[in-house]
């Protein structure tokens, strides 16, 4: 991995993953919590120079250890123990075996966020991702008002067909919005989605 070279949005991207690549996903996925993906980077490209890059050597690592080198993920002491503990889960098993929503779930630390991003970008199974940039947008476009996790899922899951592909496709969309158009202060002239959006054509009129 080339260091501070921002993940890059490539729409249709398929490729076969590699185990080291679904490693990599689930670590980011525990990383990210509460931070951005830059800082998340900063850990991976950290930990693969340490050697870190599987799960038996996270299970083997002291987390005192483990937490220099994902500091700048931020919350680094308790997600250097969410680390620990998904490597013991994950160790020994399948990724057959622990592709398991309610398994995940049944992990410390790990919530439907975190979950669903496992499932679906490095388990390739139907669960679709929300996150903080799913329900402002949302709700800006008058999808729903309700800003609850499972709400939002079971609104767009019922009007979108079961699909993997788009699944992901739909919520790599939805972040680059995020990022290019509907941030915090939405920068609605030529956003794709004015048109349909009551919010950006209150505050364009
Ligand atoms: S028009 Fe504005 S508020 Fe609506 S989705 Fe686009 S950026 Fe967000």
């Amino acid at each position: 991995m080339r260091k501070n070279k921002a993940p890059v949005y490539r729409p249709g991207f398929r490729g076969r993953l590699s185990a080291r690549q679904r490693d990599e996903i689930c670590m980011g996925a525990i990383l990210t919590q509460n931070t951005n993906w830059g800082n998340v980077e900063r850990s991976l490209v950290e930990l693969h120079r340490a050697g870190l890059w599987d799960w038996a050597a996270i299970a083997a690592t002291p987390a005192r250890k483990l937490e220099r080198w994902i500091r700048s993920s931020g919350y680094f002491r308790q997600k250097a123990k969410k680390l620990k503990i998904f490597a013991r889960y994950a160790l020994g098993r399948s990724p057959a075996r622990w592709f398991s929503r309610a398994d995940l779930l049944a992990l410390w630390g790990i919530g439907p966020e975190t979950a669903d991003s496992m499932l679906l970008y490095a388990g390739a199974k139907n669960a679709f991702v929300i996150d903080a940039y799913t329900l402002r947008i949302g709700k800006r476009l008058g999808w729903f008002n309700h800003q609850s996790y499972e709400g939002a899922q079971k609104f767009l899951t019922s009007y979108l067909p079961g699909s993997t592909r788009l699944y992901a496709e739909f919520h790599a969309v939805i972040v680059e919005l995020a990022k290019r158009h509907c941030r915090v202060k939405p920068s609605c002239p030529g956003c794709p989605l004015l048109e349909l959006c009551p919010h950006g054509q209150k505050i364009l009129s």
